[in-house]
């Protein structure tokens, strides 16, 4: 995948509230296009998959079990310095430290419940999007 790409996911919280537009609108109006898009429900296997860099942090569990509770929303987005721009977009972890304006401190409701994931690096860009996406839907 190219390097102005990044991978993100509606958490459940968000979808679950019926965020899922606003939070789109937000994407888009920053100026990221939309690659591949679809709304899919992990198991948690598969959830411990895709977070399986933190399968020795204490809130592992409690993530996999939160990420396979509903339906998620997987995009891979196009901009221009994707990954860094993106994690701009979205605010830090913890919603309670997201900066204002933020797509955590419009929509988290907790640590866990952070309403949206974001790719840290391209490597794991590309990664992520083919964990959701054939190659033949990355055009
Ligand atoms: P994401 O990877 O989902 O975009 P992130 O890169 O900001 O989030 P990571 O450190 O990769 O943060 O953690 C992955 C996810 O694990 C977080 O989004 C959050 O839902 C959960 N998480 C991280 N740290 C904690 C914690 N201390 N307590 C509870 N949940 C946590
Ligand atoms: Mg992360």
């Amino acid at each position: 995948m190219a390097t102005n790409r990044t991978f993100t996911m509606l958490k459940p919280d968000a979808v679950a509230d019926g965020h899922t537009g606003a939070i789109i609108k937000i994407i888009e109006e920053a100026g990221f296009k939309i690659i591949a898009m679809k709304k899919t429900l992990l198991t948690p296997a598969l959830a411990g998959k895709f977070y399986e860099v933190h399968a020795e942090r204490p809130f592992y569990a409690d993530l996999c079990q939160y990420m396979s509770s509903g339906p998620i929303v997987p995009i891979i987005l196009e901009k221009d310095n994707a990954v860094a721009d993106f994690r701009k977009l979205i605010g830090a972890t913890d919603p309670s430290k997201a900066d204002e304006g933020t797509i955590r401190k419009l929509f988290a409701k907790s640590m866990t419940a952070n309403a949206i994931h974001g790719s840290d690096s391209d490597e794991n860009a590309a990664i992520e999007g083919s964990f959701f996406f054939a190659a033949t839907e990355q055009f």
